[in-house]
């Protein structure tokens, strides 16, 4: 009997895998693919981490998950999270962005607010706002490599005792009623009997828990793609973090458009469309582009970058899932019903949860072993504020994502 089954091993399975291993407790991951398969959301070469979030909840948990990231790759000896400053940026009288300047401020996050020609003379004539557009810039930007930080959570989960197993796609959990705990059953047959159980299935979430329990999460899959755009020959420096200091970003308005500095690909920087289509996870059209995202950006790039970069098209692109939540705010709860506090369940990270995973990780060991987790207000993240209320949370500010009917929106 195990004291922990972690089901699903993306970056939140992986971290909690690691984090409550390193408690002591018996551990087994379990993933339906290969280890560090392309079919979920935590793979690729990049994702932000950045504390400007509308929501002032948000702010605090990203300091915490950072000094987290720095901690585990002390641990492992390499690293997977590169610092530069965040840059945020759209009309002045965007709700959302005027809601991330409140935010920070109210979080002591040092934050600076720059017109167009203040934003063009500190990043040296890169970007170019329109004159009804500010900047926002704050120190807590950085890149983070998925894939490299999952096999690290991988990694340090064995070396804290874990035990890993892939191809294990599991099909049913269930209370045991002889010996008390949960049953775990994957498609192979196999059987792992555990005193308590996370779940934590991306994308497959709703469709997984719903077989489960009855439960309907709502939880939507979403397929995305990230876009790689060449840099005019000669100034690839100034798009790098170490050569040019320049930021990971963010466009506010319709669309969303976020990016990272050059870094992955020499030459080449990732800008894309936060946003994407409803899909079933097993059911994916695979399909590069959306004509819609691909034409926004062609625009964003021409102005901004002024022909720095390549506008005519993308020269690269990476299919990826998201899983939303009506209000985009987290699911980090006890899955309740005839499982109590057995089974906790953490999805819907609605394509910003990538930063937090050291954190949640920790959440989900300290809910397993403790009841509670420290020094977190997990309340907007509950399973009941869809009770008799669809949309979740209520706030001040339009979505983020962009969403589109289908590919072809
Ligand atoms: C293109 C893109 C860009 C993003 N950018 C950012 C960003 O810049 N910053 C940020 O913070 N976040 C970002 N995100 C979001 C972030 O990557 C996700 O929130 C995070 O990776 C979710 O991890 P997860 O572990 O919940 O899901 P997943 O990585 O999908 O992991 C779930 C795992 O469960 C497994 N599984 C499913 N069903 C079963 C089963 N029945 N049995 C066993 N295993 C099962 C799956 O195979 C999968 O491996 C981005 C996401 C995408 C797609």
């Amino acid at each position: 009997m195990f004291d922990v089954i972690v089901i699903g091993a993306g970056v939140i399975g992986s971290s909690a895998a690691y984090q409550i291993a390193k408690r002591g407790f018996k551990t087994i991951l379990l993933e339906q693919f290969d280890f560090l398969h392309h079919c979920g959301s935590s793979h690729g070469e990049s994702r932000t981490i950045r504390a400007t979030y509308p929501e002032d909840y948000y702010s605090n948990m990203v300091l915490e998950s950072s000094r987290l990231w720095e901690e585990a790759e002390a641990e492992i000896g390499y690293k997977v999270y590169f610092k530069t400053i965040q840059f945020d940026m759209g009309p002045s009288d965007d709700k959302s962005l005027q809601a991330v300047i409140s935010s920070c401020k109210k979080n002591s996050i040092l934050v600076r607010v720059l017109d167009h020609s203040q934003v063009y003379e500190e990043f040296d004539g890169v970007f170019k706002l329109p004159e009804d557009w500010i900047g926002v810039v704050t120190e807590h930007g950085g890149v983070l490599k998925p894939t490299k930080a999952v096999s690290m959570f991988q990694t340090l989960a064995l070396k804290n005792g874990a035990m890993l197993r892939d191809n294990m796609e599991v099909i049913e959990i269930k209370k045991d009623e002889v010996q008390g705990g949960v049953l775990v059953r994957t498609r192979n047959g196999e059987e792992f009997y555990g005193k308590k159980c996370v779940v934590t299935v991306g994308a497959w979430m709703k469709n997984l828990v719903h077989e489960v329990t009855g439960l309907m999460l709502p939880i939507q899959p979403l397929e995305t793609t990230v876009y790689y755009w060449k840099i005019k020959q000669g100034f690839e420096d100034k798009f790098t973090i170490q050569n040019g200091g320049f930021p990971t970003f963010a466009s506010y308005g319709e669309p969303y458009i976020y990016g990272t500095p050059s870094l992955e690909f020499p030459g080449l920087i990732k800008i894309a469309v936060h946003g994407g289509w409803p899909c079933e996870p097993n059911e994916r059209t695979w399909v590069a582009a959306s004509p819609t995202a691909v034409d926004s950006l062609k625009k964003w790039i021409e102005a901004r970058f002024q022909g720095l970069v390549d506008p005519s098209g993308p020269v690269m692109s990476q299919s990826c899932m998201y899983s939303m939540t009506p209000d985009e705010d987290f699911v980090i709860d006890f899955l309740g019903g005839d499982f109590g506090k057995e089974v906790v369940v953490a999805g819907g990270f609605s394509g910003h949860g990538f930063k937090m995973a050291p954190l949640v990780g920790r959440i989900l060991a300290e809910l397993l072993a403790d009841g509670v987790a420290q020094g977190v207000d997990l309340k907007y993240f509950g399973i009941g504020r869809f009770d008799g209320n669809p949309r979740g949370n209520v706030k001040g500010f339009d979505c983020q994502v962009t969403l589109a009917d289908s590919r072809c929106d």
